[in-house]
């Protein structure tokens, strides 16, 4: 969702291309007042994708946005309560052809629905959803989308489970007023990640106290992540460091990250502590580096094609990179330096030697051999 004013035309257009390129299908734009709305007039047919109006307390601002070209709405049932405006609004949109979101807040819940429950339970969240759902059907209109959005999250969770069970209606997934990161962050993926996991849920957002950017950028990534969406843009992994790393990894990794994050490749990244276990525990990986002592192992699907000094180590992962993106593993593998891998060999069984196998198999056996009284 934007966070301009909408009036704004070109500020919020920046804001719409900038959440586009950062993994944004739909954005949500607040129309507040007159000037807002005839903003989206400009806004909707320069955008680069579907945009949706945000509405509260005013149904003539629905119509607004409608005439505005707006392709969808989302309505507060919190605040938007009278059954004849809801129903005007949805006569409007099914002339216009375009979908509702009855978007239920527990920080705005229907007042009728806090003074029975007492408090924004899950319960009441789904009454009502399931209120201003009649009052649309009743119009013959479905073309309608559900969200009951709450900032506890086990509270989130359960009013999605509670809704799923009893509409068949696509569910835009979110907890409200998350926070700033990282909290906010944790709070979302706890939440959304969790329903999504269980098959509930179509759309989603993340409410941060932060740069929009930053919502839309952690939402396609937890859709990534989750295997639900291709992946576009990096994937860095790296290990957590212990006592045998031989680089600092964090730093490692974080300049791998701002060198290979401008690149902007499809490719999955490893930033390995160590020789000992790095490149076997990152095989998976499309490229990764490993430290060694003073050096630093380049590796691609697990096997070490280079060998550099640890001051090169990055800049020779972000060349790599490039060059595996634009030749393919097999001409890269193809193209490895002909000692690298006896070379890592060698130091990872000199590591070894200093640090212990990786497992202590040797130790655990001499323990073992005692303890058994040989
Ligand atoms: S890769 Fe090496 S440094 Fe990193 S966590 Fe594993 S053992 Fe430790």
């Amino acid at each position: 969702m934007t966070t301009t004013k909408t009036a704004d035309v070109d500020g919020t257009l920046a804001q719409v291309y900038a959440l586009r390129g950062a993994g944004a299908d739909i954005v949500r734009i607040t129309c507040n007042d007159v000037d807002a709305a005839k903003g989206l007039a400009e806004i909707v047919p320069r955008s680069p994708v579907p945009i949706i109006a945000d509405i509260h307390f005013q149904y003539r601002l629905a119509l607004a946005a409608i005439e505005a070209g707006v392709a969808g709405l989302r309505l507060n049932p919190g605040n938007i309560r009278k059954e004849d405006q809801i129903k005007t609004v949805a006569l409007a949109a099914g002339e216009a052809g375009i979908p509702i979101r009855v978007g239920v807040n527990a920080g705005s819940l229907d007042k009728d629905l806090l003074d029975k429950y007492g408090a924004p339970v899950p319960q009441a969240l789904v009454d009502s959803a399931l209120k201003e759902i009649r009052y649309l059907e009743d119009v013959d209109f479905f073309d309608i989308k559900i969200s009951v959005k709450h900032s506890h999250v086990p509270s989130m969770v359960e009013s999605y489970r509670l809704l799923a069970d009893v509409v068949e209606y696509p569910l835009h997934l979110g907890v409200t007023e998350a926070g700033p990161p990282p909290g906010g962050l944790i709070k979302s993926v706890a939440g959304i990640g969790t329903l999504l996991l269980e098959g509930i849920g179509d759309t989603i957002r993340f409410s941060l106290t932060a740069d929009p950017v930053e919502e839309a950028k952690a939402g396609r990534q937890l859709l990534e992540y989750l295997g639900l969406r291709e992946r576009t843009g990096l994937d860095l992994i790296a290990c957590p460091s212990c006592g045998r790393a031989e680089v600092d990894v964090i730093k490692v990794a974080a300049d791998a990250q701002a060198a290979l994050e401008a690149e902007n490749l499809p490719i999955q990244v490893a930033v390995m502590g160590c020789v000992v276990n790095g490149p076997g525990e990152a095989r998976e990986a499309d490229i990764g580096i490993a430290a060694g002592r003073k050096k630093g192992h380049l590796f691609i699907k697990g096997e070490v094609v280079r060998v550099v000094p640890e001051h090169e180590m990055v800049d020779a992962l972000l060349e790599e990179a490039r060059l595996l993106a634009e030749e393919g593993v097999e001409a890269r593998l193809a193209a490895r330096d002909e000692d690298a891998a006896k070379i890592a060999m060698e130091e990872a069984i000199e590591l070894r030697g200093i640090q212990g196998d990786a497992n202590r198999a040797e130790e655990k056996k001499a323990a073992v051999a005692e303890v058994a009284g040989e």
